[in-house]
This record gives C-alpha cells, sequence and structure tokens, in this order.
C-alpha cells in the first residue's frame, strides 16, 4: 500500500443516526478515492480481535461491546499521504478536543462513541483493510 491508502469505520454510533451519507460525503469531498466499502456488523469477538492492540487499556471491554452493538461502514481509501491526511479529517479521539469542522467534532457523541475510526499508520491501514476486505474487493 506504501503512502497512500488508510482504513477507516464509520461506528455503530453514526450509523444509527443517519449521519453515513454526510460523513461520507465529507470523505470524498477532501479527496479520497473509496477503494472497498461494505455494510457488516462486528461480532463481540471480532471487535476483540480488531481492538487486540488496546486490550490492556481500561477502555477495552466497553470499547468491544460498542464496537458490536451494531452495523458499522468500514472502507478502504486511497490519496496521497492517505493515513495523516485521513487523521486531520477526522480529529482528535475525543470530540471535545478536535478541531472545529472534522468528522468527530461534527458528528460524534463521546469519547467512546466517536463516529469514526482511522488507521494509525501505513502498516496498520493494510492490516486492517485486510481484516475486512479480501485483496480482490480492494479496487
Ligand atoms: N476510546 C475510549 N476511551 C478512551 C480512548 C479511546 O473509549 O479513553 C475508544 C475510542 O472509540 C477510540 C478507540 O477506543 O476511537 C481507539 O482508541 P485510540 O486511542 O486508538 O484512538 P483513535 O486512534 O481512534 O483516535
Ligand atoms: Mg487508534
Amino acid at each position: 500500500m506504501s503512502g497512500n491508502r488508510t482504513f477507516t469505520m464509520i461506528k455503530p454510533d453514526a450509523v444509527a443516526a443517519g449521519n453515513t451519507g454526510a460523513i461520507t460525503k465529507m470523505i470524498e469531498e477532501a479527496g479520497f478515492r473509496i477503494v472497498a466499502m461494505k455494510k457488516t456488523k462486528l461480532s463481540r469477538e471480532r471487535a476483540g480481535q480488531f481492538y487486540a492492540i488496546h486490550k490492556e487499556r481500561p477502555f477495552y471491554e466497553d470499547l468491544c461491546n460498542y464496537m458490536s452493538s451494531g452495523p458499522i461502514i468500514p472502507m478502504t481509501l486511497e490519496k496521497e499521504n492517505a493515513v495523516e491526511d485521513f487523521r486531520t479529517l477526522i480529529g482528535a479521539t475525543n470530540p471535545q478536543e478536535a478541531a472545529e469542522g472534522t468528522i468527530r467534532k461534527l458528528f460524534a457523541t463521546s469519547i467512546e462513541a466517536n463516529a469514526i475510526h482511522g488507521s494509525d499508520s501505513d502498516e496498520n491501514a493494510e492490516i486492517e483493510s485486510n481484516f475486512f476486505f479480501s485483496r480482490t474487493e480492494q479496487f
């Protein structure tokens, strides 16, 4: 993937609130091309696998329960400098600290239910995309 792809999920709170279209529009208007996209739901076990890196954190159990509570929209995205530019577009983890105009500032309801995920590195973008999509689904 070498620097031009990232992975995102619109999280259960934002899907349930009917914000999928508005968020996807912001992503495309920011210059990201959708490489893969679907609507799905994580089991509690799969949510635990996705967030295994946070296993020792105090918020892990709640996070896994929340992330498996309803449908999500995973997407692989492409743009020059994708990982960093997408983190800028979504804003800080805590929506109270997120910059004006960012997706989390506009749509997140709490530090947990913060509307959207964004990969933190090129390596994790590839791992996370492959968690949801086969290679032939990413085009
Ligand atoms: N999270 C939480 N409480 C915290 C920190 C994080 O519930 O104190 C949740 C939140 O949904 C966040 C996810 O765990 O998006 C992953 O945390 P991370 O630190 O990786 O934040 P992100 O990379 O999503 O900004
Ligand atoms: Mg993270």
